[in-house]
């Protein structure tokens, strides 16, 4: 009986460690990423616009239905942290995709990118995804960081004060000044000083210390830029939150509009400024993805740039 249930505990023990490793840039995650952009692609285009998801009798556009198979794709993949909201928009510029914005914990899909049905651009458009994803894990970090006392947030600019609803240039700086003194924040502070929702930071704080030094004793990426996953992680905040970098990213964005400004590293950035920590960080996990991707559907982009799903070369896929 005793050994019953020191096996069972064990057995709670090995999958709370494996709850606790994963990250986008684990093995794993990418795995369940790119089996559900397999079946993105192979249920792309049906002929007679009906898909059984699980809801017999559905008839759906496949506009619609790309959707459904794309915030289905997220909900199961992204299971340590919030699921950003996504929001399929005709607002973004044509040649962005998507991308994430950590204010409202959202992701933006161009909904252009789900009318054009070349493989080339399908491809784009799932490495735009997971890095906007990747864009909320990096997010999600800092504030379970912050949580658990490893990391210390650096001084606020003006700028950021700003933006994130405080009265004063004065009043950050007491609350920076306040934070130093503190053992650890609260999940309000945490929120307030990143700029992101206050249940997003609430669940970062749930169990912080064991599921962060779970985060930082996954395998560190070839593509990081610095040496161990801590400093990484620190690397991204204070790259995102020091003045120098913000002032210099709005700088090259000058025709960004609010919600720009907001997630200047997560927005334009993403095609302007690659050496900033996050994106630099982003991009490497992209470029992890796309020949997963690829290898889980058995076609070449470069190849079948322009082709559709019809393709012949797709016949081996389910429909
Ligand atoms: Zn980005």
């Amino acid at each position: 009986m005793r050994n019953h249930d020191e096996r069972v505990s064990q057995t709670r023990k090995m999958m709370l460690i494996r709850e606790n490793r994963m990250s986008l840039h684990t093995p794993l995650v990418r795995n369940n990423f790119a089996n559900e952009m397999r079946t993105l692609w192979s249920y792309w285009d049906t002929t007679d616009n009906i898909l059984n998801l699980g809801f017999p009798g559905t008839l759906m556009s496949n506009v619609l239905k790309r959707q459904t198979l794309i915030l289905q794709a997220i909900a199961r993949v992204v299971t340590f942290m919030p699921v950003p909201t996504v929001t399929f928009t005709n607002k973004l510029p044509a040649h962005v995709h998507g991308q994430f914005r950590h204010p409202q914990w959202e992701i933006l899909i161009n909904e252009n990118s789900l009318n054009y049905v070349g493989y080339g651009t399908f491809m784009a458009l799932v490495s735009t995804i997971y890095r906007a994803l990747r864009h909320a894990e990096q997010f999600f970090r800092i504030a379970q960081g912050l949580a658990c006392n490893q990391l210390s947030f650096p001084r606020l600019s003006q700028d950021q004060s700003d933006q994130c609803g405080f009265d004063t240039q004065q009043s950050a700086q007491q609350m920076s000044d306040s934070v130093m003194l503190q053992p650890a924040l609260t999940a309000q502070q945490i929120a307030t000083l990143i700029c992101i929702p206050n249940s997003v930071a609430k669940a970062a704080t749930r169990n912080a210390e064991a599921l962060f030094q779970g985060f930082i004793d996954t395998a560190r990426p070839e593509w990081f830029k610095a040496a161990t996953v801590l400093d990484e992680v620190k690397d991204w905040m204070n790259t995102t939150f020091d003045d120098s970098d913000t002032q210099a990213a709005l700088k090259k964005n000058p025709n960004g509009d609010d919600v720009a400004r907001v997630s200047t590293c997560h927005a334009n950035a993403c095609m302007i400024d690659r050496s900033h920590a996050m994106e630099k960080d982003a991009f490497g996990v992209a470029t992890y993805i796309e020949p997963q991707v690829q290898m889980r559907i058995g076609v070449d982009p470069a190849l079948l740039p322009r082709f559709g799903r019809m393709h012949p070369a797709f016949d081996h896929l389910p429909s």
